[in-house]
């Protein structure tokens, strides 16, 4: 498969799905043509990246289960140390966009190559994507080093997510999608493969939810996580992103649960300016407005509502007002600090997203 790379360069992209994925995981390395992987993981799932360094037998070189969330300078240069001593040749990524991260993380720094075994939708692993936080600050990049080789979507690891993060997840990959429907730089390609990828979780996620272990609804929406991943990749997000970048990067507020907060709300406002691209959410999920009907979804699907029972303080919201909108950005409704406010202040108390 061919994906276009920051409008320069084609790279080529292995992506495999299916139960017991995970367990090809020694020929992927040989395909590279590597024989010492490090094997990355949080410390949450360092059960997880023993199974696969068991899987890689002989191509292990060691398992480094430090990952954490907003990818870390420090822990990156811990991990570039097990590099070093290793002489890993290639990393094994398992876990959420986290550990996906960290791998991304080493190898911009030595363009090792990677692959990915995801266990979210969080889409991290299909986009030259790399985030990451020192001193407090987040700063992101888009480097065609950090996209990985190999991805492995396996139903069976992600069949472990819990509930509640299954759906937060999942919103979050679908807010990827959303965005791409208006994207200034989209296309008739990423345009249906956003669909597909709303599709499969509009149609899967009550599946999944009804029973966690359903691997063929799993798999499905993995397929969506793709999708929304790869888009997320290929055009420019707008107030969503932005939003959810400024309420996890300066107040820490966990990263999926924000997403899924957030949505009804930016895709309201922007259907404002953008109702016309945004009727394929409307056609997949009924109702005239894309914001409203994005928000009953999350309520059918007991998803968080407010986002002051993430911890964020009414106090906090003339600040982020301040932050989402110091710098412009493309964004298909004109974006005031007066109307972000306002937004941000029905996101907290958990009220119906305004039109
Ligand atoms: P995460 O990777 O932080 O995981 C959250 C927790 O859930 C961790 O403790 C993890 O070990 C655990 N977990 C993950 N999968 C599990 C499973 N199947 N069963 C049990 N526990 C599991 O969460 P995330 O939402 O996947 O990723 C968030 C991070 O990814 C953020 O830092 C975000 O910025 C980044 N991200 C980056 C991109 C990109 O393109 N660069 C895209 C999306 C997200």
């Amino acid at each position: 498969m061919q994906l276009q790379l920051s409008g320069e360069k084609m790279s080529d992209v292995r992506v495999q799905f299916g139960p017991s994925v995970r367990k090809t995981v020694a020929d992927e390395v040989r395909l590279l043509g590597a024989s010492r992987a490090l094997v990355l993981s949080t410390s949450q799932q360092s059960d997880a990246a023993l199974e696969i360094a068991e899987q890689l037998g002989p191509l292990a070189a060691g398992v480094f289960c430090k990952a954490a969330m907003h990818t870390p300078v420090s822990v990156t240069e811990e991990a570039m140390s097990h590099v070093a001593e290793t002489q890993a040749d290639c990393v094994v990524a398992i876990g959420g966009g986290s550990t996906t991260g960290l791998g991304k993380a080493i190898a911009y720094r030595s363009d090792l190559p990677q692959i990915v075994i995801p266990t979210t939708y969080a889409g991290s692993e299909a986009t030259p994507i790399l985030g990451q936080t020192e001193d407090g600050v987040k700063t992101t990049l888009s480097d065609p080093r950090v996209l990985p080789e190999v991805i492995l979507y396996d139903p069976e690891l992600v069949a472990t997510l819990p509930v509640a993060m299954t759906v937060t997840s999942a919103l979050n990959a679908m807010a990827h999608a959303a965005e791409a429907l208006y994207a200034t730089n989209r296309t008739d390609a990423t345009d249906a493969m956003a669909v597909d990828g709303l599709r499969a979780f509009v149609e899967g996620l009550p599946k999944v939810i009804a029973d966690p272990s359903d691997l063929a609804a799993r798999e499905a929406t993995q397929r969506g996580a793709w999708a929304c991943g790869t888009v997320l990749g290929q055009v420019g997000m707008a107030l969503h992103h932005k939003l959810c970048h400024t309420l996890g990067g300066s107040f820490d507020l966990p990263h999926a649960e924000t997403h899924a907060i957030v949505l009804p709300h930016a895709i309201a406002y922007n259907a404002r300016s953008a109702a016309a691209e945004l009727t394929p959410i409307c056609d997949l999920l009924g109702g005239e407005n894309a914001g409203l009907a994005l928000h009953a979804f999350a309520k059918e699907m007991n998803a968080p509502l407010a986002l002051k029972d993430l911890g964020l303080r009414e106090s906090d919201l003339d600040r982020a007002a301040d932050l989402a909108t110091t710098k412009p950005y493309p964004n298909p409704h004109p974006v005031t600090r007066a109307d972000i406010r306002a937004l941000l202040q029905v996101a907290w108390a958990g009220d119906t997203p305004v039109t």
